[in-house]
């Protein structure tokens, strides 16, 4: 039987990129997916329905309570429950490396309502439902310039840093209740947003690849199985941990 049969999964910014590898992966193995984003989400649904999957979409802004909470009400008017957050949801792809001293206010603003408030938000809408089911898995996508304090990505830098804290202060007050939380952080990965910024990849490629023990390539697949272990029976007493998945870039 699929590792996840029956059990409802919401996952933020699913449209494209990881987030859409991640949702084909949910409904691979038995997973209802709900793809939350605030760009169109309905080809990634078809697509993962065309595969045999079950997938719907609810066009959401992260940033938005109530935009979360109609996500989140009609997400559990269909299904019946949400069993499964992933919190990937980010404004990453389009930010130009810059002095932290040329961000803007509204920028780190901007940027921090989506990245931080983001998962905030749907953690707040969807444990409800989770603790009325005494199951939760929820898991914060974070990322490895946290630990590296990558220069030139200020905001983006401390958003992740936040993620990783709000995890495990979060991981605390839901335990109780059958619910674990955990932070997935990536390394540098050849997403298609990724690819398609010449500017990112020529100033963060060189120095990621040195840092690897692994050199080569981190692709969205690399991600998959550890998102599945995560939310998967398997990792039932692991809670408030980050598991980084970068070829050995930081080890901590
Ligand atoms: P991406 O830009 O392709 O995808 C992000 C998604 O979030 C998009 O579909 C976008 O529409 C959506 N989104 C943005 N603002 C939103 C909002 N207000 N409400 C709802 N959805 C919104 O990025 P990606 O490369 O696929 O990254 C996915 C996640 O992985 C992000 O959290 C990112 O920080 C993290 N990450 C990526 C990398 C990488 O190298 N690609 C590395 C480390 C961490």
């Amino acid at each position: 039987m699929p590792r996840l049969d029956g059990k409802v999964a919401i996952i933020t910014g699913a449209a494209q990129g990881i987030g859409a590898v991640y949702a084909q992966a949910l409904a691979d193995e038995g997973a209802k997916v709900m793809i939350a984003d605030i760009l169109d989400g309905n080809p990634t649904a078809s697509r993962i329905s065309a595969q045999g999957g079950t997938a719907d979409f609810m066009q959401t802004d992260v940033s938005d309570e109530s935009s979360v909470a109609a996500m989140v009400d009609a997400t559990v008017a269909k299904w019946g429950g949400v069993d499964i957050l992933i919190n990937n949801a980010a404004i990453w792809a389009s930010l130009r490396a810059k002095p932290f001293e040329d961000i803007s206010p509204e920028e780190w603003d901007k940027l921090m309502a989506v990245n931080v408030k983001g998962p905030f938000l749907c953690a707040r809408a969807v444990v409800p439902h989770m603790r009325a089911g005494k199951y939760g898995r929820i898991v914060n996508i974070a990322s490895g310039t946290a630990y590296k304090g990558t220069p030139n990505f200020l905001h983006y830098v401390t958003s992740k840093g936040a993620v990783i804290a709000m995890t495990r202060a979060l991981a605390r007050e839901v335990g109780e209740d059958g619910i674990t939380v955990n932070t997935l952080a990536p390394g540098l990965v050849l997403s298609e947003q990724v690819v398609a910024s010449p500017e990112l990849l020529e100033k963060l490629s060189a120095p990621v690849m040195a840092s690897r023990a692994i050199k080569r390539d981190q692709l969205p697949q690399d991600l998959v199985g550890p998102l599945l272990f995560l939310v998967s029976d398997d990792a039932a007493f692991m809670t408030g941990e980050v598991t980084v998945i970068d070829g050995g870039s930081v080890m901590h």
